[in-house]
């Protein structure tokens, strides 16, 4: 256990990391864990990947850094191909950056600069879902819909219009369909309630990550929201930070509709956890628009330089060598048959959700009420300990605005083979046990 000048969120100790071989980790105990979270939804294709660890020895022996104003590199040239090829061609422009939350800062700035550009400045205002997450600086904070983030700085960010996300298990008007139709009703009454030509984007997460447990949105919400987008001239900015880079089986989200994005942020996955890269892709006609003029006045210092790039470019020829896209396809369905089967067994296990190895577990008092656990009980931590000291590591948060409604993350290395996640599910099951007996009276 570590007692050191740093400082995060809890303050609690942690192991000392050792090392990592594919899926697992060690501590400087000996104590192997297994990662069926990828860090942060992030180690894509496991630790200590020979071939992504050997391209960036290698461009270490050629060059580290250089500036992007003083030269291009042939990495990055690649990479911005490499992503622009993956979009199938849709989104033709690429601008790097170092993680998530810069990427959707990045995004923000894009969008309004080219209405800016193009003589709209009077378009201030960003659309977003409640609850979301799109990353903790203050622009970003701005759009993200997670109470006890927010709640410190309230009074310093440029709030979005937050609209109510569809909710596909606790909704209570008829059926998914009415369900959907009411939320983009509301949605459509909040934005016209705003004054005319006044709204930049809307921002959402096709496939929601931390702030909904893996909340899936489907092709009537997104249809609906394109032609909200369509009615009152605005972008629409998709956040993939998360659900980007084939996470839930095809390299973008959006790809599962072919919903297209004016934006797209990217992140955790481009580098998979093996150096911070991320990027934001755009369609031309928004780039060239604002490059025919000012240029975008946006930029940080360490963003596309090589070895990110090789790094990125590394990570998505790892991805391409090993198929891992079909093995999302394929073993994220046994995935979410085994979590299935587990809230067969356990009842507080309310909800599977989401695709491919992004998949979500709500926990709740009983499945028949859907009653969330009372706050103070810290389901979502409580679980995540336990399933840690078995050896396992899963992903908390909570779905109801990050106040209630206790849920964790299952998801894998890309990488994860049928019989990794045999191994994940029998510690899931014994760790859901272990659990169970901790649940107080009240909360049964
Ligand atoms: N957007 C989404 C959807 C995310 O999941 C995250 C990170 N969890 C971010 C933005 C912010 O990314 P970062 O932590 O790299 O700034």
């Amino acid at each position: 256990m570590s007692k050191s000048a740093l400082f995060y969120q809890t303050g609690v100790d942690l192991p000392l990391v050792s090392h990592g071989e594919g899926i697992y980790l060690w501590d400087t105990e000996g104590t192997r864990y297994i990662d069926a979270c990828s860090g942060a939804i992030t180690c894509n294709m496991g630790h200590q990947h020979p071939a992504i660890t050997a391209a960036m020895k290698a461009q270490l022996d050629q060059v580290a850094f250089s500036y992007r104003t003083q030269f291009e590199s042939q990495v990055a040239v690649d990479l911005g191909d490499e992503l622009v090829a993956l979009s199938r061609g849709h989104l033709q422009k690429v601008f790097f950056v170092g993680g998530g939350s810069e990427a959707v800062e990045s995004a923000m700035k894009l969008a309004r600069q080219y209405f800016f550009e193009r003589g709209e400045p009077q378009r201030k205002r960003f659309v977003s879902l409640s609850p979301s997450y799109h990353g903790s600086t203050l622009g970003a904070l701005g759009l993200t819909g997670y109470e006890p983030l927010e709640k410190p700085f309230k009074d310093l960010v440029m709030p979005s219009i937050k609209v109510p996300s569809p909710d596909f298990y606790r909704y209570r008007e008829g059926d998914v369909e009415s369900h959907i139709a009411a939320v983009l009703e509301q949605t459509e009454a909040a934005m016209a309630a705003e004054p005319a030509d006044s709204i930049i984007a809307f921002v959402l997460e096709p496939v929601g990550g931390a702030s909904t447990g893996g909340r899936m949105l489907n092709r009537q919400y997104l249809e609906g929201v394109q032609r909200l987008c369509d009615r009152f001239g605005c972008l629409l900015i998709m956040d993939e930070v998360l659900s980007g880079m084939g996470r839930t089986g095809e390299w973008f989200a959006w790809q599962h509709w072919d919903i297209r994005p004016d934006i797209l942020a990217l992140a955790k996955g481009m580098g998979a956890g093996y150096y911070p890269i991320a990027a934001i892709m755009a369609r031309d006609e928004l780039v060239d628009t604002i490059q025919s003029k000012s240029g975008f006045m946006h930029g940080h210092t360490y963003a596309g330089n090589p070895l990110a790039c090789a790094t990125g470019l590394a990570v998505i020829r790892a991805m391409k060598d090993e198929a891992v896209l079909e093995n999302v396809r394929k073993e994220g369905v046994y995935l979410r048959e085994q979590l299935d089967w587990l809230k067969s067994r356990h009842a507080c296990i309310g909800d599977v959700r989401g695709i491919g190895f992004l998949q979500g577990v709500e926990l709740v008092q009983s499945q028949s009420s859907k009653q969330p656990f009372p706050a103070e009980f810290n389901a979502f931590n409580k679980i995540t300990q336990i399933a840690k000291d078995n050896g396992l590591l899963i992903y908390p948060r909570r779905c109801l605005n990050g106040v209630l409604g206790d849920h964790f993350l299952v998801t894998p290395p890309l990488n994860t083979t049928h019989q990794q996640i045999d191994e994940i599910i029998a510690l899931l099951d014994q760790s859901l046990t272990e659990f169970a007996q901790t649940l107080p009276d009240k909360a049964i």
